[in-house]
C-alpha cells in the first residue's frame, strides 16, 4: 500500500506505527454554520482512506474534531473568531454558553451530513470545549521545556526555539517574517502563533489568566488523547498544511520529545467554483441543503467526488453535479437489473477485477481509477451474480450503498398511481414545486418515491 506523504513530498510505502493498526486524525469543520461541499470533499477523503486501509484488513482508529470555541478566524492570531461572529450574525448575546449551544446544532447539521453521504461514523468525535485540559497541559510543557514566551494578549510558541519548523513546507519564513511585521509587535516573531489567548470576559481558567486555546492546539490536544504522542495519518485540506500543522507538529513535538508526530500527512486539494476556493466568504455557500432543493441525491456528491483523485483540484459547477446524479442513477438501474438478472443471487468476487480494483486503491486511495475499473467489469462478460458481488465487494469502499439497493415488488393502490401520474405530469412539465408536494403527499401515505432516470420508484415507508 502506497500514499503519498506531504512530508517527504513521495509517495511512500505505508507502514503502520503499530502492526495491523491505522490510527488517523482529520481537522474536522468548525462548526459556526452548515459545513460547505468544499468542506465534505476533504471529509469524504478521510473516509475512502479509512475504507480502505478496513478492505485491507486494518484496525482502524478514526478521530475527527469538530472545533467549537477558539479564537480562528483565519491562520493568523487576530480578529473575531468564527464562533464568535456566528453569534453577532445570529443576534445571540457573546457568552461560551451559547457560543458551546450553537456550536452543537451545527455540530448536528455536519452529523447528518456524513451520514447523508454514507461516510462511515468517526470511532472518536471530540469536542475542542472538552479538552481545555488536554490544551493546557502540552502548553505547560511547552513552558517548562522553553518554547513559549508570554505577551499581553496571550502566550506563544517560539518558532526560533525548534530546528526544523515549518517542515511540512509552504512557509516562506523570511516572507512570513515580512508580510506580518506590525500585527504583532510584541511577538519575538511574526510566524510564532498563540498558544493561548487571554479574554478578561470569557473563556476558561488557566495558568496564565482567563481565555482560549489557540486554533492549532486544540488538533494536539485531540489527537494526542485519542491516538498518542505518535500516530499513521492526519488528513486535512491543502489550505490547512502550511500554517496550521506546520503549527501543530511544532507543538506536538516540541512538547512530547517524540518525532515524528504523524507518520503521513495526507492533504486534499480545494474544490473550486466559479475560479476560486469554495468558501463561505466567496459566495460559494453550497451546503447539502443547497442540494436538497434542487432534488439531487447527496450520493451524487459523493459519486461526483469520486471522479477526481483528492490530489487534484476539482472544479464544482451545478451540470457536472446533475450528470453525476445521472450516471449514478445508471449505475443503480444496472445494479437492479443484475439483480433481477441473477435472482438476487450474489455470486463470487471476480478475481481479475479484484486485483485491478486493489491495485488502484492501495496506490494514494486511487478512487477515480478504481471507478474506472467498476465500469469495466460492468460491462464485461462476467456472470450476473458474480458481477453483483464485485460490485458489493467494491462498494465497501465506494459506500454507494449498492447492496441495499433493492428493489421491493409492490402492489401499488390506484389512488397512489393517480398521484404517481400527476407528479410525472409535474416533473415533464418542470413543476418542482408540484412534484415536491406530491411527494410530500405520497410519504403522508407511506410511500417513498425516488427518481431514477427519469422513472419514478416506490417503496413502502
Ligand atoms: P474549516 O471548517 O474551515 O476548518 O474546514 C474544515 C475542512 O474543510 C478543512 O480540512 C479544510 O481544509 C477543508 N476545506 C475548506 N474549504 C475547502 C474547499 N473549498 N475544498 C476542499 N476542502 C476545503
Ligand atoms: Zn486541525
Amino acid at each position: 500500500m502506497k500514499l503519498y506523504n506531504s512530508l517527504s513530498k513521495e509517495k511512500e510505502v505505508f507502514v503502520p506505527h503499530l502492526a495491523g493498526k491505522v490510527g488517523m486524525y482529520h481537522c474536522g469543520p468548525t462548526v459556526y454554520d452548515h459545513v460547505h461541499i468544499g468542506n465534505l470533499r476533504s471529509f469524504l477523503m478521510g473516509d475512502f482512506i479509512r475504507r480502505v486501509f478496513e478492505i485491507n484488513g486494518y484496525h482502524v482508529t478514526q478521530v475527527m474534531n469538530i472545533t467549537d470555541v477558539g479564537h480562528l478566524v483565519s491562520d493568523g492570531d487576530d480578529g473575531d473568531d468564527k464562533m464568535t461572529k456566528a453569534l453577532k450574525r445570529e443576534g445571540k448575546e457573546i457568552t461560551l454558553e451559547n457560543m458551546i449551544a450553537i456550536a452543537d446544532i451545527y455540530a448536528e447539521s455536519f452529523k447528518d451530513d456524513l451520514k447523508a453521504l454514507n461516510m462511515l461514523t468517526p470511532h472518536y468525535f471530540p469536542k475542542a470545549s472538552d479538552h481545555i485540559q488536554e490544551d493546557i497541559d502540552i502548553i505547560q510543557k511547552l513552558e517548562e521545556k522553553g518554547f513559549s514566551y508570554t505577551t499581553s494578549d496571550g502566550v506563544y510558541f517560539n518558532t526560533e526555539k525548534m530546528a526544523d519548523y515549518g517542515k511540512l513546507g509552504g512557509l516562506d519564513l523570511d516572507k512570513e517574517h515580512e508580510s506580518r511585521i506590525g500585527i504583532n509587535a510584541e511577538k519575538n516573531n511574526q510566524a510564532d502563533f498563540a498558544l493561548w489567548k487571554f479574554d478578561e470576559s470569557q473563556g476558561w481558567d488557566s495558568p496564565w489568566g482567563q481565555g482560549f486555546p489557540g486554533w492549532h492546539i486544540e488538533c494536539s490536544g485531540m489527537a494526542g488523547k485519542y491516538l498518542g504522542e505518535q500516530f499513521d495519518i492526519h488528513t486535512g485540506g491543502a489550505d490547512l498544511r502550511s500554517v496550521h500543522h506546520n503549527n501543530e507538529i511544532a507543538q506536538s513535538e516540541c512538547a512530547t520529545g517524540c518525532s515524528p508526530y504523524v507518520k503521513y500527512w495526507m492533504h486534499g486539494e480545494m474544490l473550486n467554483f466559479g475560479g476560486a476556493k469554495l468558501s463561505k466568504s466567496t459566495g460559494g455557500n453550497i451546503t447539502l441543503k443547497s442540494l436538497a432543493e434542487r432534488d439531487i441525491n447527496p450520493l451524487a456528491y459523493r459519486y461526483l467526488a469520486m471522479q477526481t483523485h483528492y490530489r487534484s483540484p476539482m472544479n464544482f459547477t451545478w451540470e457536472i453535479l446533475e450528470s453525476a446524479q445521472t450516471g449514478l442513477n445508471r449505475v443503480y438501474k444496472e445494479i437492479l437489473e443484475l439483480q433481477r438478472k441473477s435472482n438476487n443471487n450474489v455470486g463470487h468476487v471476480d478475481e481479475h477485477f479484484k486485483s485491478e480494483f486493489e491495485s488502484k486503491i492501495y496506490d494514494d486511495i486511487n478512487i477515480p481509477q478504481a471507478l474506472a475499473v467498476f465500469h469495466t467489469m460492468m460491462k464485461s462478460n462476467i456472470s450476473a451474480d458474480n458481477k453483483l458481488a464485485t460490485a458489493y465487494y467494491f462498494d465497501e469502499v465506494f459506500g454507494l450503498g449498492l447492496s441495499e439497493y433493492t428493489e421491493e415488488i409492490i402492489d401499488i393502490p390506484e389512488n397512489i398511481q393517480v398521484l404517481l401520474n400527476q407528479r410525472k405530469k409535474a416533473r415533464e412539465n418542470k413543476n418542482w414545486e408540484e412534484s415536491d408536494k406530491l411527494r410530500d403527499t405520497l410519504a403522508e401515505m407511506g410511500y417513498k418515491v425516488l427518481d431514477i432516470d427519469s422513472e419514478q420508484k416506490i417503496e413502502k415507508l
